[in-house]
């Protein structure tokens, strides 16, 4: 695959999450019939929801995304302080959320100085998962540093082996998407994981959406390897309501891998946040370029 399809691939995955994020914002924490007694289908960035955002407006996930993409590309390296630094920037800058365990980690570490908590139990909601994109758009070639990478953001915030799982895995999806454009290197991945931990089984789908980490991944593998093209995935992922803007996110980051760019509707991009676009062609250029130090 040349490097123009790489690219192309990884600006799917980037715009795809985050225009996921902004289109499930709207319906976070509904159920699906509430959303369709509202808007029927809803299949257009209006904003609103319970954030009360603008149209094309993003939250957590894409912010926590940049902020950690924007550590990497200003050290052309890892530095695991800088990622911690930029998330308590991002915490300081007065988000329009942020969830309770991402919260109480980046403060653990704003007062303490700790990377990391001790395991819990209780840390395993999406969190850490969510906003893994730009350390697999930096480690395109580098498997090793992928997994080291990826644990140790997570660990800022979530210690729990089934958010690792579901991090590590969905990371690696996106990898073999962008770098091979195989699918069939997908399904086994999800099938090693389903392999390990079985409750991340989506077969058949009980139709959870919420923020523990395992209702996500099953929504999430479900309606990407259930349908046939970008808008249909984002569209019937963030229908199921629950933690919409999330799995909406990471359904649009397999799918805009998995599509290209020019798959993801003119619609959707031209309302997206302008100054978020600008960064994420900027960051995903950046990062990639990492990739070949
Ligand atoms: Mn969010
Ligand atoms: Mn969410």
């Amino acid at each position: 695959m040349t490097n123009e399809h790489v690219l192309d691939r990884a600006l799917g995955a980037y715009l795809g999450f985050a225009c996921g994020d902004a289109l499930g914002a709207t319906v976070e924490f509904m159920t699906p019939k509430q959303i369709h007694k509202h808007y029927g289908v809803h299949q257009d960035i209006i904003g609103g929801g319970w954030l009360n955002l603008e149209a094309g407006q993003v939250t957590d996930d894409t912010q926590m995304s940049l902020a950690l993409g924007q550590a990497i590309i200003d050290h052309q390296d890892w530095n695991i302080q800088a990622v911690a630094d930029n998330f308590v920037t991002w915490l300081e800058s007065n988000p329009p959320d942020i969830g309770n365990t991402c919260r109480r980690g980046i403060i653990r570490y704003r007062d303490s100085g700790e990377l990391f908590g001790l395991p819990r139990e209780d840390d395993a909601g999406n969190g850490a998962c969510m906003r893994n994109l730009p350390v697999v758009l930096a480690t395109l070639n580098r498997p090793d540093l992928f997994r080291i990478w990826s644990l140790q953001q997570s660990h800022i915030t979530h210690n729990n082996p089934l958010s690792d799982a579901a991090t590590l895995t969905l990371g690696l999806i996106v990898k073999h998407l962008i770098t091979l454009g195989d699918s069939d290197a997908c399904q086994q991945e999800s099938d090693a994981l389903i392999n390990q931990y079985n409750q991340f089984s989506y077969t058949p789908y009980l139709g959870k959406a919420s923020a523990y980490i395992v209702d996500t991944v099953q929504t999430v593998l479900h309606y990407f390897f259930n349908t046939d093209s970008f808008e249909s995935c984002l569209i019937a992922t963030v229908n199921q309501g629950g933690d919409a803007d999330t799995t909406g996110a990471l359904a649009g980051m397999l799918a805009g891998a998995k599509y290209g760019v020019q798959q993801i509707p003119e619609r959707w991009l031209n309302q997206l946040d302008a100054a978020i676009v600008v960064n994420i062609l900027r960051q995903t250029t950046a990062l990639i370029k990492t990739t070949h130090i």
